[in-house]
């Protein structure tokens, strides 16, 4: 699966809509200290089921959502949209009759996030799962965020556990069985 696509509005500094176009190889972002960098793959990590705040630099979730400046007013919800090439049909069976997945959270102040997957609104497990079974998703080791390098060093065992089962391509088993020891 290819991500194509990242429009954001409302996220943290990008107040306005925004769109990113990840075309296929390497795709570099660069800019000046402050100017959003981290924040964009925050993005990709909160639309991909991020569930800490903590890990998104924030106290609480709500804490994504544009908090205004001098200038401009705040935000009353955030919204980023992922969209992902689907053509190999590497997706799970519940979305892979789509060649286009468009995935999407949006979050409102006192209303909590919502997920959709082309249109149809979706539960946040199921965008974790579709993503965990990837081999991607907001936990995955492919993203590595600042600061990240020196915990995992540090890690106790468990968490560095964690860390490889992701790598090995488990993480969505553990999802599953998760899912269905409460139903
Ligand atoms: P560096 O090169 O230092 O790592 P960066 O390009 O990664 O910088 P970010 O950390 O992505 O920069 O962006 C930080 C900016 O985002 C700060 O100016 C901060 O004020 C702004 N920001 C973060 N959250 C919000 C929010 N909720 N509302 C408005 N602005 C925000
Ligand atoms: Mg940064």
């Amino acid at each position: 699966m290819q991500f194509t696509r990242l429009r954001l509005s409302g996220f943290k500094s990008f107040v306005d809509p925004t769109e990113l176009v990840i075309e296929k190889g390497l795709t570099g972002v660069v800019g000046p200290n402050g100017c959003g960098k981290s924040n964009l793959l925050e993005a990709l990590r909160w639309v991909m089921g991020e569930t800490s705040p903590k890990s998104m630099r924030g106290t609480g979730m709500e804490d994504v959502i544009f908090a205004g400046t001098d200038s401009r007013n705040a935000r009353h919800f955030a919204e980023v949209t992922l969209t992902i090439d689907n053509g190999a049909r590497r997706a799970p069976a519940a979305f892979n009759e789509f060649e286009l997945l468009e995935i999407s959270r949006r979050i409102q102040r006192e209303a909590g996030s919502t997920y959709r997957v082309n249109g149809k609104e979706t539960r946040a497990r199921d965008v974790q799962i579709l993503f965990a079974d990837t081999g991607t998703g907001a936990n995955s080791p492919a993203l590595v965020r600042q600061g990240q390098i020196g915990q995992l060093i540090n890690a106790k065992p468990k968490a560095r556990r964690l860390i490889l089962e992701e790598a090995a391509g488990i993480a969505g088993l553990h999802s599953r069985r998760h899912e269905a020891e409460l139903r």
